[in-house]
């Protein structure tokens, strides 16, 4: 076919580019292995690419340093985790919309003395509108996301509306809301909301919640130092990384069935823990460049 002539050249003009977070398909599509990294004798896998101390590049078969790009892996989550630096854009995106019937709240939140006559006129759904998102910390460092009724309020059953979000959970004036519930909240968001989301400049990205984690090629990560009875690590994000897949492999091993919302609770803080600490690391290097391998750069060209 015409097409596929090597001196067929399509042209195109490049009209603009786009920074975004990498979704779950573009990190597997990234990856150069099908198989995710699941134990930290991995993280210096030899499809990762040079250097290696011994040994081809086994994704491209380059043995020479300077030859081989590097190649990247990936890390499945076992649970769904808030990107850590993304939870204010998220927090912002759910507060602007009614989590009960995922209309867009047109109505600034009201004031106290407003009754509730008058709140059933202008708000769509009267009791999940007095829900307020606010971001949280754990002891730890864990960021989260809590939901929280005025106390004059709250009734049995106020969070009930949740439900079909995954799970039956909470009788009090506060209660999280998981990572997992937010992206099926994300999948359930209306055409129509979305629009007006983006309207005021909120534009929600798959990648606010994190269910893989990029494992950056041989070529970015300072090797082990031996003296010949220990290894040492001089790569702190190495071992933040190294953290990361004990706290999945801890997540794993500890499940006999599906979780319930409080176990997935402590899975999430956990997890969501490690990673924070881990991109930080990577972060602080002076190689900040390295902390852009979770975004994809996307060049929108016009044919
Ligand atoms: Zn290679
Ligand atoms: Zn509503």
């Amino acid at each position: 076919m015409e097409e596929n002539s090597p001196s067929t050249v399509l042209e195109g003009k490049i009209t603009g580019v786009s920074f975004s977070l990498a979704t779950t398909q573009e990190i597997c599509l990234s990856s150069i292995s099908d198989c995710p990294i699941s134990h930290a004798s991995q993280l210096s896998n030899p499809f990762l690419g040079l250097p290696l101390e011994v040994g081809k590049c086994e994704a491209c078969g380059a043995a020479e340093p300077g030859k081989c790009e590097g190649h990247f892996g990936y890390i499945e989550l076992p649970v769904p985790i808030y990107h850590p630096s993304h939870i204010t854009e998220l927090k912002r995106i759910l507060s602007l919309i009614c989590l009960k019937c995922l209309k867009f709240k047109n109505k600034r939140p009201q004031a106290k003395n407003v009754g509730v006559l008058e709140r059933a006129f202008t708000s769509c759904c009267e009791d999940a509108a007095q829900v307020t998102v606010n971001e949280a910390k754990t002891a730890d460092g864990a960021c989260y996301l809590e939901l929280k009724v005025p106390s004059r309020s709250r009734r049995d059953g106020c969070w009930d509306f949740l439900d079909r979000y995954g799970y039956h959970y909470g009788d009090g004036i506060a209660r999280p809301l998981l990572p997992s519930e937010v992206l099926i909240i994300l999948k359930k968001i209306p055409d129509a909301t979305k629009k007006k989301l983006a309207g005021r400049g909120c534009f929600f990205q798959e990648g606010y919640v994190m269910q893989h984690l990029p494992v950056p090629p041989n070529c970015l990560s300072t090797p082990d130092v031996s003296d010949g009875i220990s290894v040492m690590s001089s790569d702190i994000s190495m071992t933040m990384l190294k953290k990361v897949l004990r706290q999945v492999e801890i997540i794993k091993s500890s499940r006999s069935g599906k979780p319930n919302f409080e176990s997935l609770e402590v899975e999430v803080h956990d997890l969501q823990a490690a990673v924070a600490q881990y991109l930080q690391s990577r972060g602080a290097k002076v190689l900040y460049f390295l902390h852009i391998f979770l975004y994809i750069i996307k060049l929108i060209i016009y044919l």
